[in-house]
């Protein structure tokens, strides 16, 4: 088998069994994996995103963050390349959540090509979440900043994917034009 595919079904079955006990926040609390499945798949077919690194990268997104990865452990099974971005996408969780936020709009601008697309790709999987399968407990006004701070980090990515680019900018466009904030909205 070619080692691209080999690097992916690896990096995939890695993130599976990282996020095993993990739960997606919708009513239904899906396995956590399809996340990362979801963000191959919007770079692999809607960014015709060719580079093997980068998908990988997008199935390990949020293993350092939000399980017991170290990204030493990344670049051993999974190479330099792969773990520069996972590193990149990663948010620093010793600092308060406000200040987490605040910097990814901030350093968006900066990152490499690679981290932008995982990026990109992270925020559109998030968007079409909140629209077809939202927390129980958000409301309305909650996802409606969520939409606004995306679309700023998106701001700084913007220029190295077009395609993707169009994806986020219509999963925004549908956020904003559905559910009730779209209604309870005055002049
Ligand atoms: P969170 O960071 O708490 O949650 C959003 C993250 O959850 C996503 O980035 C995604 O991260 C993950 N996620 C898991 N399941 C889903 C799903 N089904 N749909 C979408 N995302 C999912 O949100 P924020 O802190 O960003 O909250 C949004 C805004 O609301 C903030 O700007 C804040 O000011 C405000 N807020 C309001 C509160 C309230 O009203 N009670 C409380 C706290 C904040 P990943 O890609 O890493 O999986
Ligand atoms: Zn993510």
């Amino acid at each position: 088998m070619n080692n691209d595919l080999i690097l992916i079904l690896n990096a995939a079955s890695f993130a599976a069994d990282k996020h095993r006990r993990q739960r997606r926040k919708d009513a239904d609390a899906s396995p956590y994996i399809n996340h990362p499945l979801a963000l191959a798949d919007i770079l692999a077919r809607e960014g015709g995103v060719e580079d093997a690194t980068v998908i990988a990268a997008a199935l390990l997104h949020d293993t350092v963050e939000d399980t017991e990865t170290s990204i030493e452990e990344i670049e051993d099974r999974f190479g330099k390349r792969v773990a520069s971005i996972v590193a990149e996408v990663t948010d620093d969780k010793s600092l308060p959540k406000e200040e987490r936020k605040r910097l990814q709009v901030v350093k968006s601008a900066s990152k490499s090509q690679g981290a932008k697309l995982v990026k990109l790709a992270d925020k559109t999987a998030n968007l079409r979440d909140l629209v077809a399968t939202p927390p129980a407990d958000w409301s309305a006004e909650r996802r409606a900043k969520y939409f606004e701070w995306a679309r700023e980090v998106v701001e700084g990515l913007r220029g190295c994917n077009a395609a993707l680019e169009a994806s986020f900018d219509e999963a925004y466009a549908k956020g904003m034009n559905s559910g009730p904030s779209h209604h309870d909205r005055r002049g």
